[in-house]
């Protein structure tokens, strides 16, 4: 059952996705060398609950944190930890903040100090691709535009796709149907409707597309090893444009000029 959102919805998931672009811009602040990651997640919390929200992921099918921290190898949902964040890092942030009853979730990954071309190559590729896909959320459009055009991309830079995590639709529930495949043919899957909400959130790896889940029951590396990238905005699907719900803006406004800076 995919919902429709209507303009008071979605009003409601802009309004809580602002205080999801502050509260990553709180974070983003907190992202260098020397720091714990578990130190950014209190960050994100004691943000989100002081704007009037509750962090979605927080007791998520049992999540233990308001944030999924992934560093390096580490694809989605790993937890905040003792890790002291280290120059030649990247760090996936992704959270979701529910507010008014309606979620909106996002991701962003950072350089710490200096990485090598390789990563920083990886990292703008993941972002680029995000705008790719999302240019293609469109009504009338279908599912496997939005995957393919993010597939094409980064498969022609030579790096490959996680197939088994996607991205999602999002509403009252963070998770709501229907699954948004970061891979796809043109053409191909449902057609897309205005007023649909998307999680869409490209995962890249730098080497092999297969990825392993730890005995956590959570944090997904990849297979090889490599490092792997994830950027997430919440879209509502519409006529000629998808509009984007959640912002990079805040978090932007903090990396601008420094080594945190990912372009697109
Ligand atoms: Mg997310
Ligand atoms: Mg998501």
């Amino acid at each position: 059952m995919i919902y429709l959102k209507t303009e008071e919805e979605i009003d409601l998931i802009k309004i809580s996705a602002q205080v999801l672009g502050k509260a990553h811009a709180e974070v983003a602040q907190w992202v260098k060398p020397g720091v714990a990651t578990k130190k950014l997640d209190v960050i994100a919390e004691e943000y989100i609950r002081d704007n009037g929200g509750i962090p979605s992921f927080k007791g998520f099918n049992n999540f233990p944190a308001s944030l999924c921290i992934s560093v390096n190898e580490v694809v989605v949902h790993g937890f905040p930890s003792n890790y002291i964040l280290k120059d030649g890092d990247i760090v996936s942030i992704d959270c979701g903040v529910k507010l008014n009853g309606f979620h909106s979730d996002s991701a962003y990954t950072y350089p710490i100090g200096e990485v090598s071309k390789e990563v920083m190559d990886l990292l703008t590729a993941t972002k680029r691709s995000l705008y790719l896909g999302i240019n293609q959320a469109v009504d009338g459009l279908r599912m496997g535009d939005v995957g393919s055009a993010i597939q094409s991309y980064v498969e022609g830079k030579g790096y490959t796709v996680v197939r088994e995590l996607v991205g999602h639709g999002v509403g009252r529930s963070l998770h709501e149907s229907p699954e948004v495949p970061n891979y796809g043919k043109k053409g191909k899957g449902i057609k897309l409707k205005e007023g649909m909400v998307l999680a869409i959130e490209p995962m890249i790896n730098l080497g092999t597309k297969s990825v392993m889940q730890e005995r956590d029951g959570w944090t997904i590396r990849t297979s090889d090893r490599k490092f792997s990238a994830h950027f997430e905005h919440t879209i509502v699907v519409r006529k000629g444009k998808a509009e984007i719900l959640t912002t990079f803006d805040y978090i932007e406004k903090v990396t601008a000029n420094t080594s945190l800076m990912v372009e697109a």
